[in-house]
């Protein structure tokens, strides 16, 4: 089947929606989603979204730039920053006329919270400047935007999974994917074509990321030929619950929650004396490990605490009613009354597809834009969260370079031709389909794809090492050939998971090499990308971005280097 728009938005979440929305004020738009739009992991999003309203506390945007610079070890473009820092107050504001129920202080105005790394005049001292709905702030923004988007007539395709984008005379025209509950090829006719796909932290054993989180955009980037930035910085967040990896916010550690390891001592003191246990997460998470690796996490195990005990029933259940009731449901305790045990899980990726400040999406590192492709979100990068992304940063990202990509297209779309589709966009779809339901391999996705989670926790998470990585690099390849093998049990053609998860997978693998390829390369520390062979960061060499693309004979990398800004690279002190 073929649809026609002007727009085609793959992924909802709220990069996707906020796109969709402002580029709906001149332009027939559809937004395609492979879950339900409205179960997109934005939803899932906790503790808040930054800016520098100062509702609480004085507060200026060059100091929220400052931090989100210091934050990501001085690899972010400060140009980006800049706008992402200088556009967050007014983003919450039309957040707020929108609709979204902002938590209330007692003068009405909405009630800031701290967060990891947000600081009071460069460093002093941690600041109010979360805004949140409670503790389910990612679910507030979606409902309102997915209220505002079904007005403005955006047309939803639920539960359609993109393989493919489609291209003629190098510009981007359309995407072709199948529906999940027939199998049916759908193919997407556009003028502009947006990626809004989210993140990959399903290639990781534990992570605080959703079923969907495989990394299917920057796989479709890389068809197309693309580079992916800097894929080595993945964020593990220090409090995930411990052997499930489901999120304990930071906003935990905002309210006053600290985290103690088996000693009983808050030993966040010790590794960062001022922001303590609001330290930026690539510190805490090294932190939490180290301490297990010398023996103090509880029992001699690999996890420690995190401490609620102090905020008492009341506090966390008005504060922090979702986490309560995830405690209470995985855990069957009361953190008012008992420790959680907690140890980093994967949550985000800091790179992702190459784009400027205007969601165009860059062809190479000299930043020619591909006509007709446009990216937004976790998928992207600006790049704002450099080597390491600030907790409440993602949310603003979002919403800050949902808007402008949105804006972009409304400012093009007119002007744009409508290039013909290339004539075998059904048959791409369905031949690879056929293959899989076809297949007699022996190989099963699920054995490969906990094959590969285990790889990447163990050989390409928190800490790394050129040993462990070539190790990993093979693996990854052997387990790429295993794929071809691949044949699948289920073979119907209704609601087929079992095709669904082979064709992530691939997509899995594929971004699980260019993170160990991109990190390999990459001889030094930075933000969260720790190398225990080269533990120092090195700004003479390494102040630049990875640039990874796919070749016939296998990945190749390029550098940019990093652009400069109002504040010189400095040592990160917390
Ligand atoms: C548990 C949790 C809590 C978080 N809390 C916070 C927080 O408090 N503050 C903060 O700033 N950040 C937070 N983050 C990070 C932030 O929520 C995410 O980075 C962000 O929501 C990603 O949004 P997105 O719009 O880019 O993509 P997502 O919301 O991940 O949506 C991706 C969309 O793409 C679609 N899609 C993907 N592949 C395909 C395909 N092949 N075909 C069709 N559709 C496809 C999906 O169906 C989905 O609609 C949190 C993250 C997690 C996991």
């Amino acid at each position: 089947m073929i649809h026609e728009y002007d727009v085609v938005v793959i992924g909802g979440g709220i990069a996707g929606l906020y796109t969709a929305l402002t580029a709906s004020e001149n332009a027939k738009v559809a937004v395609i989603s492979k879950v339900h739009v409205t179960r997109s992991h934005s939803v899932a999003a906790q503790g808040g979204i930054a800016a520098s309203l100062g509702n609480e506390e004085e507060d200026h945007w060059e100091w929220h730039m400052y931090d989100t610079v210091k934050g990501s070890d001085f690899l972010a473009d400060q140009h980006a920053v800049e706008v992402l820092a200088q556009e967050a107050p007014n983003a919450i504001y039309t957040l707020e006329h929108m609709g979204v129920p902002f938590s209330r202080n007692a003068q009405g105005k909405i009630e800031q919270r701290r967060f990891g790394g947000h600081t009071r005049n460069f460093g002093e001292a941690p600041i109010k400047r979360a805004c949140y709905a409670s503790d389910r702030t990612g679910r507030a923004i979606m409902d309102t935007l997915y209220d505002r988007c079904l007005q403005k007539g955006v047309v939803f395709h639920n539960e359609v999974f993109i393989q493919h984008l489609l291209f003629a005379l190098n510009s981007c025209c359309g995407a072709a994917g199948y529906d999940l509950a027939t199998t049916e090829p759908q193919v997407f006719h556009a003028k502009a074509v947006v990626l809004a796909t989210g993140g990959c932290g399903k290639i990781y054993k534990t992570t605080s990321n959703g079923f969907a989180s495989t990394g299917d955009g920057f796989a479709l980037a890389l068809d197309a030929l693309l580079s992916l930035e800097d894929m080595e910085f993945v964020q593990f967040h220090p409090t995930g619950i411990y052997g499930l990896g489901i999120l304990i916010s930071e906003a935990a550690r905002a309210e006053g929650g600290v985290l103690r390891n088996g000693l009983g001592e808050r030993f966040m003191e010790r590794y960062a004396p001022t922001l303590k246990d609001l330290a930026p997460r690539d510190i805490v998470s090294r932190a939490v490990l180290n301490e297990i690796g010398e023996g103090k996490g509880v029992e001699g195990k690999d996890y420690v605490y995190l401490d609620l005990r102090e905020l008492g029933r009341e506090r966390l259940n008005q504060k922090l009613p979702e986490i309560t009731s995830l405690i209470k449901t995985y855990l069957g305790i009361d953190p008012s009354e008992t420790q959680v045990p907690v140890a980093p899980t994967c949550h985000y990726m800091m790179g992702g597809i190459p784009t400027d400040a205007e969601g165009h999406v860059l062809a190479d590192k000299s930043g020619t834009v591909l006509p007709g492709l446009y990216a937004a979100g976790e998928c992207a990068c600006v790049s704002v969260h450099g080597a390491n992304r600030l907790g409440c940063n993602s949310l603003i990202d979002l919403v800050v370079f949902g808007r402008r990509t949105g804006l972009s297209i409304f400012n093009e779309i007119k002007a744009r031709l409508v290039h013909p589709l290339p004539v075998q966009a059904e048959s791409l779809v369905l031949d690879k389909i056929n293959s899989l339901l076809e297949s007699h391999g022996t190989e099963r996705t699920a054995g490969l794809r906990e094959a590969l989670q285990c790889l990447m926790t163990e050989e390409c998470s928190v800490f790394r090492n050129g040993k462990t990585l070539e190790d990993a690099l093979g693996q990854v390849h052997q387990l790429k050939k295993r794929l071809l093998n691949v044949g699948l049990t289920n073979k119907s053609r209704v609601f087929n998971y079992e095709l669904q998860e082979a064709l992530e997978l691939g997509n899995m693998l594929r971004v699980a090499e260019v993170i160990v390829y991109s990190a390999l390369q990459r001889q030094e520390s930075r933000g969260a990308h720790f190398r225990s062979d080269y533990p120092q960061r090195n700004d003479e060499e390494w102040l630049k971005h990875t640039f990874v693309n796919e070749t016939p004979t296998g990945l190749k990398e390029t550098y940019k280097p990093v652009a400069a800004g109002r504040f010189a690279p400095e040592k990160r002190r917390y």
